[in-house]
């Protein structure tokens, strides 16, 4: 049986006093039984902050991007190495917004999950479908793609410990999720795909689902038997909804 997981993703949202709001709230109001984990991925300014705030509490935290190369002349960046001086769990890499509006490729998110790797980091790898793909039959194709670009440059073994998270592009910050039944088909592929190459590690292999996560729609997805938890966006910020979606995961 796998543990579930509950990430949030907090975008390029916060500041310091939004966010210590935000933290306290989470923190005074964990769900006090079960075996979820949850995790926040902050903007790298405020890694700092969450590493103080979170450090003794049982909240991990995480970036939402890091370089594919460990250090050099790449203004702008931030390696692994950096992230675990904030002694950050996570790093999510390949999130449908850096694919799309910063042009990465599958085989960049390969060489990001390959860093993320290196570095001790655990990768929660970001794969979906746009609906103009799901829309001509292409999901799987699509999906299949992404993961076997991870799979072909870290080999079976380097998915070991890595969490996935099926994000269909047009259920992210649009209201509209993927039903249970449509998450869990994808997700059941997912591990297949996997299986086919180490079945002891697909059988482990934390799968999240990303889209609209809601807590009215938390609990029949977190049922299905594919979909190991959350990767949460706009719910992440508002407390009470984070908190009763990771309740849901308990459950
Ligand atoms: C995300 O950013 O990964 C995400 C799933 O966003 P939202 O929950 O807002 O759809």
């Amino acid at each position: 049986m796998r543990a579930k997981l509950v990430v949030g993703n907090w975008k390029m949202h916060g500041s310091l006093a939004a966010n210590r709001e935000l933290l306290r709230a989470l923190v005074a109001g964990l769900p006090l039984a079960g075996s979820t984990e949850m995790a926040v991925c902050v903007p790298f300014p405020y890694l700092a902050q969450a590493q103080e705030m979170l450090a003794a509490t049982p909240i991990r935290w995480g970036a939402q991007n890091l370089s594919e190369h460990s250090g050099g002349a790449y203004t702008g960046e931030v390696s692994g190495a950096m992230l675990c001086d904030f002694a950050c769990r996570y790093a999510i890499v390949g999130h449908s917004e850096r694919r799309a509006l910063y042009g990465e490729s599958d085989a960049k998110v390969a060489a990001k999950f390959l860093a993320a790797r290196a570095a001790g980091l655990t990768p929660v790898l970001c794969v979906g479908e746009t609906l103009e793909q799901r829309e001509a039959g292409a999901t799987l194709q699509v999906v299949y793609a992404q993961l076997d670009a991870v799979l072909d440059a870290a080999g079976a073994a380097g998915l070991s410990g890595a969490v996935l998270a099926y994000e269909p592009v047009w259920a992210i910050g649009t209201g509209r999720t993927a039903s249970p039944a449509q998450a869990q088909e994808v997700h059941a592929a997912i591990r297949a795909r996997v299986e086919a190459r180490d079945a002891v590690l697909a059988a482990s292999l934390p799968i999240l689902y990303g889209g609209s996560v809601k807590a009215q729609n938390a609990g029949e997805l977190f049922a299905q038997s594919d979909i190991d938890g959350g990767l949460v966006g706009g719910a992440s910020l508002v407390v009470d909804e984070f908190l009763a979606i990771c309740q849901a995961a308990n459950c």
